[in-house]
């Protein structure tokens, strides 16, 4: 009967059951139970089959994408709107946290740290600057970056090479693009019968999450987690649904049954990435904006467009600061929000990656003692759950982008 059911109710169902799951493998010693880790082993082999397909995926779709696109001044213009949008969008979802930062002050009187249990911090590291971040966009070996999965550099790599082939000559331009269409065709087909699986790896995933994280630190931790939780309702049920009303005259609610699959794997898997190829079928086939819109603003989007982190950013500092009983004044409040923005445009659409960049952010006001890694460490102690909100509020900014750009560009949306 469950296979009757649309697949994203699919996925809601195994979620709810990973839940019970993991709360029950939370309260016995679930190591050693070998059900558990057949549980865990369907949820790492979900996700290790859509990663296996993202980097195929990006680098044929950036690549048929751009050179479909017949008018030349169409890319600039594309990757003008594109931009400007997702700077937007990032920097309203900052002004969002910075507001209820300031207004609901979580960190004031928050716990010390003792209280709340240092985690190690030293698996933590991070870029050293922002300048770096945009020099590592340039790969200097482009079957490396493709080999390790650097996915801003396949980006930079496949918009260039699509860019190109329109100025090679056309025989050698029709070959190289057959073969690639071919790959990106096959890789779709995969992309499809690994997304079906998507309600088994989430059960895994779910099961996996829940049995780790102990609940006695989210207390703790509370008043932090409500503002963040809070901001994140405020930008994925008010701001992006405005956004779709205004630009594209139809009920949110319409956008968000499209791309629903998408939100719940974003949700389960953490990770924008990974969640991308889902993304990418969702805006496809349900938003139904083009294959030439699509391929150009998604994968860019997956990398460089996190609300939800952005806001994070910004939150989690003024939380850090205040938790220091350290009084950020507007100026420095001003450079949290440009790291913040920027941080977010770094961070790698992976499982906690903005958690690592809040150092970037923390740095940039001088924030540098050994008691800003312990607060640090402690967040990590419960990002799980809110890293799985702000990645579907990061994906859900991606394809809302996706269907604005659209529709600007006079297609026929829903
Ligand atoms: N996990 C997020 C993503 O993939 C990034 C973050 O940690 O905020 O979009």
């Amino acid at each position: 009967m469950i296979k009757k059911l649309e697949l994203h109710w699919q996925i809601i169902i195994c979620m709810v059951f990973g839940t019970v799951l993991g709360s029950y493998f939370n309260q016995i010693n679930f190591t050693n139970n070998g059900l558990y880790t057949f549980i865990i082993l369907l949820g790492d082999i979900f996700v290790r089959l859509l990663k296996m397909v993202i980097v195929p995926l990006i680098f044929t779709s950036i690549i048929i994408g751009i050179s479909s696109i017949k008018d030349q001044s169409k890319i600039g213009r594309l990757g003008l709107k594109t931009f400007v949008y997702y700077m937007c969008t990032s920097l309203f979802a900052i002004l969002i946290g910075l507001t209820l930062a300031n207004v609901i002050q979580p960190g004031v009187g928050a716990v010390t740290i003792d209280q709340v249990g240092a985690f190690d911090t030293s698996k933590l590291s991070t870029s050293n600057s922002i300048l770096d971040i945009l020099k590592r966009m340039i790969p200097t070996n482009p079957i490396g970056a493709l080999a390790k999965g650097d996915i801003l550099g396949v980006i930079f790599f496949a918009l260039f090479f699509g860019v190109m082939m329109n100025f090679s000559p056309s025989d050698s331009r029709s070959t190289i693009k057959n073969i690639i269409k071919s790959i990106y065709d096959i890789i779709l087909k995969m992309t499809q019968v690994i997304i079906k699986c998507a309600p088994i790896g989430v059960l895994g995933l779910m099961t996996k999450t829940v049995s780790n994280t102990g609940l006695s630190i989210f207390k703790e931790l509370g008043m932090y987690a409500l503002t963040i939780g809070l901001g994140l309702s405020i930008h994925l049920f008010i701001v992006l649904p405005l956004i779709i009303f205004i630009f594209m005259r139809v009920n949110p609610i319409i956008h968000f049954k499209a791309i629903a699959t998408a939100m719940v794997t974003a949700f389960s898997t953490s990770s924008s990435s990974a969640t991308l190829p889902v993304t990418m079928k969702c805006v496809n086939e349900n938003v139904k904006a083009s294959n030439e819109t699509t391929s150009f603003v998604l994968p860019m989007g997956a990398t460089i467009n996190m609300d939800g982190t952005a806001l994070y950013e910004c939150a989690g500092v003024l939380f850090i600061a205040q938790a220091l009983g350290i009084q950020l004044d507007a100026g420095q409040q001003f450079i949290v929000v440009i790291t913040a923005l920027l941080a977010s445009v770094g961070a790698a659409g992976i499982p906690s990656a903005g958690l690592v960049m809040l150092f970037i952010v923390t740095d940039a006001v001088g924030l540098k003692s050994d008691a800003v890694a312990l607060w640090v460490g402690s967040m990590l102690a419960i990002d799980r759950p809110l890293d799985m909100f702000r990645t579907m509020v990061n994906i859900t900014s991606d394809s809302v982008g996706a269907a604005v750009i659209a529709k600007s560009e006079g297609e026929k949306l829903y």
